[in-house]
């Protein structure tokens, strides 16, 4: 498989030497899943600064009357229809799950990874705590498909502080159960098969973005990512959420606690992901996750959603976080 880049230069008057011919420089490359494209530029000053907003200062502000806390939080969150789960709410370990009273979803979940930590820097993410509500999570996805059928879309999914989309401070995942795919779900689930099994072998030779396998999920440094610090995993065999064993649980938790803690080290502390499902028993589909950081809280903040993001699909990359910089910082963290 070829991986499709093109460099494109430009060329500009430059005020630093009085005004002296200068050449610019992006990248652009292909996904070679799904076609999008992405943009590495060249860019003269850092648009993506380690985080230094005091977040602990933001955790006690928003304490008081926090729906997720434990004072509030069997007051004031909804509970599954008893013919879903007749318990109303879902517990694994310190992981609660209740159905979100924003309906993005025909059967929309949201699990706090647990009530008493209201604050949680990425770094306190642990196996436990991320393996419990990934648990959670797949429970509410196998007890909405079994009362409803037709929906077969499942995905697992994480806004984590402001930045992130998440309304809430108090740290927690959304779940997803639907008869339609979502965009990205559709272009994912038609990508023929051995197309997934082309771009992990290109990217095993080439070594430079490929991080390696905790046993039997690989994990990669996208090459052409939908934002910055984007990580993607490949879990073969599984096509949905639903079908996830504990053991394998188990290890996608591990591999998301060590990308978590990667960006913690590079100064970043609100990221999404998206653990794409497609339909249970799918052939030949690999459930897969990507993950990317979000802007710092900062004054003055800056978004990293733009013009390019939002409108054009098309991400727009600082030099200092494209794929291969994060890939060398990710080392063999994710080898097994
Ligand atoms: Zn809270």
């Amino acid at each position: 498989m070829e991986l499709r880049s093109q460099v494109l230069e430009g060329e500009l008057l430059h005020p630093d030497t009085g005004f002296a011919s200068a050449r610019t420089r992006l990248e652009q490359r292909w996904d070679p899943l799904t076609g999008h494209a992405s943009r590495l530029v060249s860019s003269p000053d850092e648009l993506f600064p380690p985080n230094t907003y005091d977040l602990a200062r933001l955790a006690e502000e928003t304490r008081t009357g926090c729906p997720f806390c434990p004072d509030l939080v069997e007051m004031v969150t909804p509970q599954l229809a008893p013919h879903v789960w007749p318990q109303g709410r879902i517990r694994r370990g310190r992981a609660l799950l209740f159905p979100n009273l924003r309906a993005y979803a025909k059967h929309p979940s949201v699990a706090v990874y647990d009530p008493e930590l209201h604050y949680l820097p990425l770094a306190r993410l642990d196996a436990a705590l991320v393996g419990d509500n990934l648990a959670a999570q797949v429970d509410f996805a196998r007890a909405a498909l079994e009362a409803d059928s037709a929906s077969t879309w499942v995905s697992i999914n994480a806004n984590h502080m402001l930045p992130s989309g998440s309304s809430l401070f108090h740290p927690h995942t959304q779940g997803a159960a639907h008869p339609q795919p979502t965009t990205m779900q559709a272009l994912l689930a038609a990508v023929p098969p051995e197309r997934f099994d082309d771009y992990l072998a290109t990217e095993r030779r080439l070594g430079q973005r490929h991080l390696g396998g905790t046993g039997t999920i690989e994990w990669l440094a996208s090459f052409a990512p939908l934002g910055p610090a984007e990580l993607r995993a490949f879990l073969p065999g599984v096509a949905s959420p639903v079908e996830l064993g504990g053991d394998r649980l188990a290890e996608l938790a591990h591999g998301i606690v060590v990308a978590l803690a990667l960006y913690a080290e590079l100064g970043f502390e609100s990221f999404n992901l998206a653990l794409y499902g497609a339909p249970p028993g799918t052939a030949g589909y690999p459930l897969n996750l990507r993950m990317l950081v979000r802007s710092n809280l900062d004054m003055p903040y800056r978004s990293d959603a733009t013009f390019l993001e939002r409108l054009h699909w098309e991400a727009a990359l600082d030099l200092t976080i494209t794929p291969e910089p994060v890939a060398e910082r990710a080392g063999d963290r994710f080898r097994r």
